[in-house]
C-alpha cells in the first residue's frame, strides 16, 4: 500500500533522467529501498545484485560507516563552507590535495563542481578563457568521438555523441565535432590494434586540418567509452591521441568520470597508457556516490597561463554555491582513504580479474556477439547471427525483456538501446560475488534467448 502510493507520487510528481517520461508514467518506478554491500532491496522486497553501482559511482559498495560517520561529523562542525571571497574549509584543500597527489603528472590544480557533466562544462569555460587571456581569441572548436558521453549539461550535450542527447535539444553547436571510435567490432578501421590506433590519429588530424589548426581549441576522451556502450580502445590509443594532439596544438582532456577510482584497474584510466592530459574530469568515484561531487584537474602550465594573464585583479567569472562543498569533501577524503589504505583499489584488481575471465567465456553463448573488458567496467554486444554481426531487430525489444529478465533474477545492470549490456561491479566484490553476478547474467541471456524468436528474427 506505501509502495503503490509511492509509485503513484512519482508518476504525478518526479520528472526522471532520460526516460520517455510517458513511457515512465505507464510503467511506474522501481522504488529502492536500502543497501548493504553489492545488494540493493527495492520496496517489493526484492534482493538485487547491484552490476552496475548505481550509474557507475558506488565503486566502494554501500553501507560503509566511516563515510557516513565523515559527512555526519562534517556536517555537525560546518555544514558548508563557500569558496567565493578567498573562504575554504579543510576537507575541500585535503581533498584537492589528495587529487593532485593521486593523478598522473602535474595536473596539480582542482575546480570541485557538483558532478561529471558541470565538471565538464566548467573545462570547456576553462578552455575558452585560457586561449582569450593567451590571445587565440579564434581557437574556439572542439573535437570529441562518436558514441562519446560527456554529461547532459547545454554545452556538455554537444561534445556528447549519442543520439538521445541531441535529438529535440538543438545539439550539438557548430563548434563541436566528432571522429569515428576506435571500435574495430563495428568501425571498418581495420582488426588489429595498430591500425585501429592509426585511424583515429589520422581522423582528428583531418578534422583538425579541416577546421584549421588556429580555430581549435581541445579534443576530449573517455579513457573507455561508457554511456556509448562500454567502448574499450586498444592499449596505447590514448597515448597516441594525446601526442597527436600535442603535435596539432590542441588541449587534450580526458573525461575520467566513470573510469577514474579504480574502475578499470589503476586508479585512473589514463595510467594504461602512462598518459598525461592537459585537464582531467572526474566525478562519481569521486565521492563513490555518497554524496555529489566532481572536479576539473588542470596542469601547472594550464593553470599558470589563466593565473599570470587573466586581467589584474579581476575576477575570473566562474563558480557554483556548491563548489568545494565541505560535506561532500569530506566523503570524499574518506572514499580516497578506503581506495588505498582501506585496500578496496586492489580487491577491484583481483575482482576485474576473475570477472574478465569468467564474462569472456560468455562469448560462447548464442546471443553474445562480443564482450568488452577493462577492470571492472564491461560491454556484452549481443547479436542475433554471430558471424555477421547482426544486431538484433528492433522489433525483438531485447533491450526490455533484458530489463525484465534482469529484475526477476536479482540482477541490475544497463541494457542500452542497442542492445548492449553494460556492468561496473562495485569494487569490493567478493569472488562469490562476481560469480554470482556473471551467473545470473547467463541465466538472463538464457531467458531472453527463450523469450524472443531469435531465430524467426534473424
Ligand atoms: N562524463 C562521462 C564520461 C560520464 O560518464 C558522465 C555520466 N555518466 C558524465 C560526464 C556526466 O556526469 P553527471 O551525470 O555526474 O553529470
Amino acid at each position: 500500500m506505501r509502495a503503490n502510493n509511492l509509485v503513484q507520487l512519482d508518476r504525478e510528481h518526479l520528472i526522471h533522467p532520460v526516460v520517455s517520461w510517458a513511457g515512465h508514467e505507464a510503467r511506474g518506478a522501481t522504488i529502492l529501498e536500502s543497501a548493504k554491500g553489492v545488494f540493493l532491496k527495492d520496496t517489493e522486497g526484492r534482493e538485487l545484485i547491484d552490476g552496475f553501482s548505481g550509474l557507475w559511482c558506488v565503486n566502494v559498495g554501500y553501507g560503509h560507516e566511516s563515510i557516513v560517520e565523515a559527512a555526519a561529523e562534517q556536517m555537525r562542525r560546518l555544514p558548508y563552507a563557500t569558496g567565493y571571497f578567498h573562504y575554504s574549509s579543510e576537507p575541500a584543500i585535503r581533498l584537492a590535495a589528495k587529487l593532485a597527489e593521486l593523478s598522473p603528472g602535474d595536473l596539480n590544480h582542482v575546480y570541485f563542481t557538483l558532478g561529471g557533466s558541470d565538471a565538464v562544462d566548467s573545462a570547456v569555460r576553462f578552455i575558452r578563457y585560457y586561449f582569450n587571456v593567451t590571445g587565440r581569441p579564434q581557437k574556439k572548436h572542439m573535437i570529441a568521438l562518436q558514441r562519446g558521453y560527456h554529461g547532459s549539461s547545454t554545452i556538455g550535450s554537444g561534445l556528447t555523441a549519442l543520439p538521445v542527447f541531441h535529438d529535440g535539444f538543438d545539439a550539438p553547436t557548430p563548434i563541436q565535432h566528432h571522429i569515428p571510435s576506435p571500435y574495430p567490432y563495428r568501425n571498418p578501421a581495420g582488426s588489429d590494434d595498430a591500425s585501429v590506433i592509426a585511424a583515429s590519429v589520422a581522423a582528428l588530424t583531418a578534422k583538425v586540418e579541416e577546421l584549421g589548426p588556429d580555430n581549435v581549441a581541445a579534443f576530449f576522451a573517455e579513457p573507455v567509452q561508457g554511456s556509448g556502450g562500454v567502448i574499450v580502445p586498444p592499449t596505447g590509443w590514448l597515448k597516441a591521441m594525446g601526442e597527436a594532439c600535442r603535435a596539432l596544438g590542441i588541449l587534450f582532456v580526458a573525461d575520467e568520470v566513470i573510469t577514474g577510482f579504480g574502475r578499470t584497474g589503476p586508479m585512473f584510466g589514463c595510467e594504461h597508457d602512462g598518459v598525461v592530459p592537459d585537464l582531467m574530469t572526474v566525478a562519481k568515484g569521486l565521492t563513490a556516490g555518497y554524496a555529489p561531487m566532481g572536479a576539473v584537474l588542470m596542469s601547472e602550465a594550464i593553470y599558470r597561463a589563466i593565473a599570470d594573464h587573466a586581467p589584474a585583479g579581476k575576477p575570473i567569472g566562474h563558480g557554483f554555491t556548491y563548489s568545494a562543498h565541505p560535506v561532500s569533501a569530506a566523503v570524499g577524503l574518506e572514499v580516497m582513504r578506503l581506495y588505498t589504505e582501506g585496500g578496496i583499489l586492489a580487491n577491484g584488481q583481483r575482482a576485474g580479474a576473475r570477472f574478465a575471465a569468467k564474462l569472456k567465456a560468455l562469448e560462447a553463448h548464442p546471443l553474445v556477439g562480443e564482450v568488452r573488458v577493462r577492470g571492472l567496467l564491461a560491454g556484452v554486444e549481443l547479436v542475433t547471427d554471430k558471424a555477421k554481426r547482426t544486431k538484433p531487430a528492433p522489433e525483438l525489444k531485447l533491450s526490455e525483456h533484458l530489463a525484465r529478465a534482469g529484475t526477476a533474477r536479482g540482477l541490475i545492470f544497463r541494457a542500452f538501446a542497442d542492445d548492449i549490456v553494460g556492468f561496473a561491479p562495485p569494487l569490493v566484490c567478493t569472488e562469490a560475488e562476481i560469480d554470482l553476478l556473471v551467473a545470473r547474467f547467463e541465466a538472463v541471456l538464457d531467458d531472453v534467448l527463450a523469450i524472443a524468436d531469435i531465430a524467426r528474427a534473424a
